[in-house]
């Protein structure tokens, strides 16, 4: 086990980061950001969710009927896009569907809109349907890491109306944590809370993977201190507000076959995810 000291920079950082109307995007250094794909060089996307949506497009052949209408904005054109709908649709509608300046995520790269291929495309709220192509989309996108972020019937908790649009990358396997339990990225950010780093962990088996989820709260200055087996793949991600969130990959197979040694040697084995 090795310990990994985070810093108050980290907690504004990763595939977990929370921004909305209460939590601002601070950060503007987007230096991994690439085209969501070949044809439209404009639309940018973090690597990391453009590599995965590029996958998930190819498996179901997606950009055939998908197109990409919004990735990856700076603070100027946030502004710009709340500037033109203030004028053009007023502020009830602006403010349902654009996000405010500096709280919007498709500043932190993270965020895309897609909208169904045709000859006149929205830009703001783009045809996204529940069925045919969006909706085998849909099904795949958790596998994938992306979440629908703003569903219907969440409205209150996002802050923003529903948009079938709107996709998330939140990484793998929170997004089909996420999917599965039917929450928002703010609900999910509250339930893992309950499982401490170092006390307990969230398990979740993805084929022959058991990955553990825990909760690092950090300390009065925004830094904190994970204990892991760093042998093993991990990634550590913040929530954009007071903590991290450690995600931890284990081969299920190696763990049964050391637990059927250690019963053998007569010794326990910490569970996948407890310290
Ligand atoms: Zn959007």
């Amino acid at each position: 086990m090795k310990t990994i000291l985070l810093q108050k920079r980290h907690i504004h950082t990763g595939s977990l980061i929370l921004v909305n109307r209460d939590y601002g995007y601070h950060t503007e250094e987007n230096t991994s950001l690439i085209p969501v794909q070949e044809h439209t060089p404009d639309i940018l996307i973090q690597r990391r969710a453009g590599i995965l949506l590029s996958s998930l497009m190819e498996q179901i052949n997606g950009w055939q009927h998908i197109v990409p209408v919004s990735g990856w904005r700076s603070l100027a054109k946030q502004q710009t896009i709340w500037d033109d709908s203030l004028s053009e649709n007023g502020l009830p509608f602006t403010s349902t569907y654009v996000a405010v300046p500096g709280h919007s995520e498709h500043q932190t790269g993270l965020a895309i809109d897609l909208g169904l291929r045709q000859k006149e495309i929205d830009f703001i709220r783009p045809a996204f349907p529940y069925d045919g192509i969006c909706g085998l989309f849909r099904k795949r996108a958790a596998d994938y890491g992306f979440i629908e972020r703003y569903p219907a019937g969440k409205e209150t908790i996002t802050g923003i109306g529903h948009e079938p649009w709107h996709f998330r990358y939140v990484g793998i396997p929170h997004a089909a944590i996420i999917t599965e339990h039917q929450l928002t990225l703010e609900e999910y950010l509250f339930f893992i809370r309950q499982f401490r780093h170092g006390r307990a962990s969230y398990h979740f088996r993805r084929n022959s993977q058991e990955i553990s989820v825990s909760w690092l709260e950090a300390d009065g200055n925004g830094c904190g201190e994970a204990c892991l087996d760093t042998e093993l793949p991990y990634s550590i991600s913040g929530n954009n507000f007071d903590g991290f969130i450690i995600t931890e990959w284990r081969q299920c197979d190696a763990y049964q076959k050391e637990l059927r040694r250690a019963s053998s040697e007569n010794r326990s084995v910490p569970q996948p995810g407890m310290a």
